[in-house]
């Protein structure tokens, strides 16, 4: 028989990578919290409308990248290939839009079908973050921030915010004249992929891998020139923001992002340490989106970072760990073992991490996996502490710098008591 796999791209997080995961989630459920910004959880499965309305239908991720499928009622769903979309829609469904602002996050996995590499798979997994209501570009800089803040935080080296403007939509639309008009007369010299992006999404163009298309673009007329004196005056306020808080960020003007609904600020965070996939987190201002998909007019900013990519990062300078429990729990005999069962589950229940060894094995054994294991502490007990209402306690390591504890007997009580 065919031996079964995971999909192409589909990637199983085995016990020794979850702590680091863990870690990453914990820290970014503090800041959330710390900025006063709520969770929302979506479901990963919706309209494609949703998707084809929110992002672009000239996008590389609608065109391309969605696994989408006709269920059962016939009704076309897609897996959600990011996150922002589907928000916008519970605000506008659940009205939340009508309380006020709102600073929602939300993470899990999202799904794309692309060509897999470092750092890029079908299933993968963002944290983001959705402003809802905020027009003022302080909340484009309080955005970064947390993001900023968050990254290092959790230690995070070497990293760079690239930031850009793309203007409003009028003054998006003129640049794309302008840059259409210049490109069209020196199509010959384009690559295809940015060729079948002239008519379609010719923005687009400017974030170009090629080299040649890079160097013709040098020439090309830029879309900061094209922006009108309020975009550039909010741009402005948007840098001194970011200069107040002390955080760096270079200009660039190639930085367009992949999705439609973008406007004003748009920044991506990289680092020199993920080769071709540089970018851990990207986002910016999407003012239109709520509106396009049914809602009240809202000004909006947002990000979403890529989970593989920052535990890729932060593996670089973390060893893998794994949890040890603190008390394991060895036992052997028929009169030994019940109570052993019920001794672990009442440690655990005062609150201690316990590894019940449940392998029966000669004891020198089981003493053996619990120092693999790593507990401190190992809770012994044979027949014969059994029959005599006795555990015998043993220290495997001592506390960090000090010598190990004697071994104890005590009774089952005095061990509940000392751990309680
Ligand atoms: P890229 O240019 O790398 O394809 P993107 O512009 O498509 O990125 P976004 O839609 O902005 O990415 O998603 C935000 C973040 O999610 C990215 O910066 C990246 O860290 C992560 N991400 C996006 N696509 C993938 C993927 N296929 N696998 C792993 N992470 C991804
Ligand atoms: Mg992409």
């Amino acid at each position: 028989m065919e031996k079964l796999q995971s999909l192409r791209g589909m990637v199983d997080l085995l016990p020794q990578s979850t702590p680091l995961w863990q870690r990453i989630e914990a820290t970014a459920r503090a800041h959330f919290a710390r900025a006063a910004i709520e969770e929302i959880r979506t479901p990963v499965l919706e309209a494609t409308e949703l998707f084809a309305r929110g992002i672009g239908e000239a996008t590389d991720v609608v065109g391309k990248e969605m696994y989408t499928f006709v269920d059962r009622g016939e009704r076309s769903c897609t897996l959600r290939p990011e996150g922002t979309a589907s928000v916008v829609r519970a605000a506008i469904q659940h009205g939340l839009l009508s309380q006020g602002p709102q600073r929602l996050w939300y993470g899990g996995p999202m799904f794309r079908y692309e060509r897999p590499q470092a750092g890029r798979q079908r299933q993968f997994h963002q944290i983001g973050l959705e402003m809802l209501g905020f027009a003022d570009p302080r909340s484009d800089v309080e955005a970064i921030a947390v993001a900023w803040d968050l990254l290092a935080d959790l230690g995070v080296q070497g990293l760079a915010l690239e930031l850009n403007s793309l203007g409003s939509s009028d003054d998006r639309a003129r640049y794309r004249e302008q840059l259409v008009a210049w490109l069209s007369e020196r199509a010959d010299q384009l690559d295809p992929d940015s060729q079948d992006r002239l008519q379609r999404n010719p923005l687009r163009i400017l974030d170009s891998k090629n080299p040649d298309t890079q160097a013709l673009l040098a020439g090309a007329p830029t879309l900061a020139e094209a922006l009108s004196p309020e975009s550039r005056d909010r741009f402005a306020r948007v840098r001194d923001g970011l200069t107040l808080l002390g955080i760096p960020f270079q200009l660039n003007p190639r930085l367009v992002r992949g999705l439609d609904y973008y406007s004003h600020t748009a920044f991506e965070i990289t680092s020199t340490q993920l080769g071709a996939q540089a970018t851990v987190c990207g986002g910016g201002r999407y003012d239109g989106l709520v509106e396009q998909l049914g809602g009240p007019a809202t000004a909006a900013i947002g990000w979403a970072l890529g989970m593989e990519r920052l535990a890729i990062l932060l593996a670089q300078v973390e060893p893998a760990s794994v949890a040890a429990p603190e008390i394991y729990v060895v036992s052997r005999g028929e009169r030994a073992e019940p109570l052993a069962l019920q001794l672990a589950r009442q440690l655990r229940q005062a609150g201690h991490a316990v590894e019940l060894d449940l392998t029966g094995a000669a004891f020198g054994k089981q003493f053996k996996r619990a120092d693999r294991a790593g507990a401190r502490w190992a809770v012994v007990i044979g027949d014969s502490e059994a029959e005599a209402g006795v555990v015998v306690l043993k220290d495997l390591r001592g506390a960090a710098g000090e010598a190990p504890d004697p071994e104890q007997r005590l009774s089952r009580e005095e061990l509940l008591r000392r751990f309680a």
